[in-house]
C-alpha cells in the first residue's frame, strides 16, 4: 500500500505543484519592492510563489516571459462600465457606458472602478447587469446624485444629492462600493461638494469630485484645502478648460503652489484622461515640476475609447514617454490605486493574493500620442499587454504565449 502511494507520486503521472509558473519576467511589485527577474507561480487562483527560480516541471502550464514585464493586474480607478438600453441616460444604463471585459484584459487591466455612472436608485441594476456578470472585478464611487449620471438637469438637481441615504446605501454595498462621486455640477453652491464628502465621511470611504464646470470657476484652492479631506481625490488632474475651471498649472505654465500643499495634506489626483481632459499643455510642465497624479485613469467610456486617450496601457505608455521609470508608472496603476480605494488586498503578488496578473512587453519604436487637441507627442516606447490573469486564469494572450505548440495540418 505504501509502495503504491510513493509510484503515484513520482511516476510520470505525478500533479504539478502550480497551475501557472511564468518563468524569467521581470517582476515589477511595488508594494513588496520586487524589481527584477524573477518566477511566478499560481495555484489555486492565488500567488502562490514568488522566487529566483521556480521549476517549470512543478506548472500544468508555464509561460516564458523572458524579455517582458510582469505586474500585478492593472487597476484603473475611473471608468464608465454602466453600459444599457436606456438611450436617453448618458453613462447612466446607457450607450456612453461601455462594457468591462471588453476594454481590460486587452490592456492588462483586471479591475476597473467605476467613476459614479450609477446613483442608489440605479445601482443594484448596475450590479445585476454589470458587476455580477463581469470576468473583469468592477467596483464603484456610487454618485452623490441618486439619479446617476444620467446628464442633463438630473445632474444639477440638488435635492437629489442626499448624503445621509447615499451612505446608508453604499454600508450595504462594502464589497462593491469604495467610494462617493460628485460630478459635471454647474452651479456655484459648495453644497454637492459638502454632501458627498459628508456622505464620505458617513461611510468612511474616499470621495472623488469632478470639479464642474461653473462660471466663473470655483476656487480650486478652496477645494483641495478647505472642502476636501486627506484621502480624498481630484480628478481630471491634467483638465484645462479656463472658463469654467480652475487647472493646477497657471498661465505660465507653472504649477500653483497649494497644489503642492494639498499633495503634502494628503490629497489624491488622478489622471481621468476621458476625452477632453489631458492636455500636454498641463500635463509636461506638471510633471517636470513634480506633480504627478497619484494614480494613472483613463475615464473610460464612448467618448474616450477611440480618441487619444485609447486604452489603459496606451495611457501608461504616455507617463513613460514624459519621463517615468516603469517602476513608477506600475505603482500608479496598481499599488497607488489599491491603496486609495482602501483594497490593499489587491494591486499586489504577495503570496496568497488573488492572481490579477498582467505581462506587458516594452516595445521600442517610433510611437506617437495625442491629448484631447489632437497634438501628437512623439515617444519611443509603448507598452502592450501580452498576458492578463485574473484570479488565476489567463483572460488574455495576445500572442499565445501560453498556447499549445500547433498541429501538423
Ligand atoms: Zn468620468
Amino acid at each position: 500500500m505504501v509502495i503504491a502511494v510513493l509510484l503515484m507520486l513520482s511516476g510520470p503521472g505525478m500533479a504539478q505543484t502550480y497551475s501557472i509558473v511564468i518563468k524569467g519576467g521581470h517582476i515589477i511589485d511595488p508594494k513588496n519592492n520586487i524589481d527584477g527577474v524573477m518566477d511566478l507561480a499560481i495555484k489555486d487562483g492565488k500567488i502562490a510563489l514568488v522566487a529566483k527560480s521556480i521549476d517549470e516541471k512543478e506548472g500544468k502550464q508555464v509561460i516564458d516571459a523572458r524579455n517582458m514585464y510582469v505586474t500585478p493586474g492593472i487597476i484603473d480607478i475611473h471608468v464608465h462600465v454602466f453600459n444599457g438600453t436606456k438611450y436617453e441616460q448618458a453613462l447612466m444604463n446607457g450607450p456612453n457606458s461601455v462594457g468591462p471585459d471588453e476594454f481590460s484584459f486587452r490592456a492588462g487591466v483586471t479591475t476597473f472602478v467605476d467613476a459614479g455612472s450609477s446613483g442608489w436608485r440605479g445601482f443594484q441594476d448596475f450590479k445585476k447587469q454589470t458587476i455580477d456578470i463581469s470576468q473583469t472585478r468592477v467596483l464603484a464611487f456610487l454618485n452623490i446624485v441618486g439619479e446617476g449620471m444620467r446628464g442633463g438637469p438630473f445632474e444639477q438637481n440638488i435635492k437629489d444629492m442626499e448624503a445621509r441615504k447615499t451612505a446608508e446605501f453604499a454600508k450595504k454595498f462594502p464589497a462593491e462600493i469604495v467610494g462617493i462621486k460628485l460630478a459635471h455640477y454647474v452651479g456655484h453652491e459648495w453644497a454637492p461638494t459638502d454632501s458627498t464628502v459628508e456622505a464620505g465621511r458617513l461611510t468612511d470611504l474616499p470621495v472623488m469630485i469632478d470639479f464642474g464646470g461653473s462660471e466663473p470657476p470655483l476656487s480650486l484652492e478652496e477645494l483641495l484645502m478647505k472642502h476636501l479631506r486627506p484621502g480624498d481625490i481630484f480628478t481630471h488632474a491634467y483638465a484645462y478648460w479656463p472658463k469654467t475651471r480652475e487647472a493646477p498649472v497657471d498661465e505660465n505654465g507653472k504649477v500653483k503652489p497649494y497644489i503642492f500643499e494639498a499633495q503634502k495634506r494628503g490629497i489624491i489626483f488622478d489622471v481621468g484622461h476621458g476625452g477632453g481632459s489631458f492636455f500636454w499643455s498641463q500635463a509636461i510642465p506638471a510633471i517636470r515640476q513634480g506633480f504627478i497624479a497619484d494614480a494613472i485613469s483613463t475615464d473610460l467610456h464612448t467618448g474616450s475609447m477611440n480618441s487619444g486617450m485609447k486604452d489603459m496601457s496606451n495611457l501608461m505608455s504616455k507617463f513613460l514617454n514624459m519621463g517615468l521609470s516603469i517602476q513608477d508608472v506600475i505603482m500608479r496603476s496598481t499599488w497607488n490605486p489599491a491603496k486609495i480605494i482602501k483594497r490593499t488586498e489587491l494591486g499586489n503578488l504577495s503570496v496568497g493574493s488573488e492572481a490579477d496578473v498582467a505581462i506587458f512587453n516594452l516595445g521600442k519604436g517610433d510611437f506617437g500620442f495625442l491629448d484631447i487637441t489632437g497634438e501628437k507627442m512623439e515617444g519611443t516606447q509603448k507598452l502592450i499587454a501580452e498576458l492578463t490573469i485574473r484570479a488565476g486564469k489567463i483572460v488574455w494572450d495576445l500572442n499565445g504565449i501560453a498556447g499549445s505548440e500547433m498541429k501538423k495540418y
